[in-house]
């Protein structure tokens, strides 16, 4: 079993993993718009790696006996002027589903539950790629953004990630 407390947590976390996924979604069909489909390619393959993280969290939740219960996905407000404002909201969210996952850790902590605290380590270091990830997405657009050509190649090299 695991504590009721950290067990809703990570119950929750599945359905804001899934709605990072839809967030993601949602910045590749703007940066489709915006005719850069490798960075939006690059957010596809972002959004699948989020359903991936909640799919873990569901397994684990089985694994260990409790009700898996999924609730509703919000729909992803995007007001943004350009793409520098996407990949920036992108390292932000990052940043802040860091901080859920922490929550989680606190709260396994608490109750000294060590099969959950191993458990989060994997999330805990995916974090630290994940925010990484997004840090050189940001950066390396801030680079090219004002030489055309290489952006265009910057754009191709990301539609390579799978
Ligand atoms: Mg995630």
């Amino acid at each position: 079993m695991i504590n009721e407390k950290v067990a809703k947590l990570i119950n929750e976390q599945i359905t804001k993993e899934l709605y990072s996924a839809y967030l993601y979604l949602a910045f590749a069909n703007f940066l489709e718009d915006e005719g850069l489909g490798g960075f939006a390619s690059w957010y596809v393959v972002q959004a699948k790696e989020e359903v991936e993280h909640g799919m873990k969290m569901r397994e684990y939740l089985i694994d260990n006996g409790i009700k898996v219960e999924l609730g509703a996905i919000d729909e992803p407000k995007l007001a943004f002027k350009n793409v520098e404002e996407v990949l920036k909201a992108g390292l932000k969210h990052e940043e802040y589903v860091t901080s859920l996952i922490n929550a989680i850790y606190d709260a396994a902590w608490e109750v000294k539950e060590y099969k959950t605290m191993q458990f989060l380590d994997w999330f805990v270091k995916e974090q630290v790629e994940e925010e990484k990830n997004a840090n050189d997405l940001l950066s390396k657009y801030q680079l090219f953004v004002n030489n055309k050509q290489e952006l265009y190649h910057l754009d191709k090299e990301l539609k390579e990630r799978k």
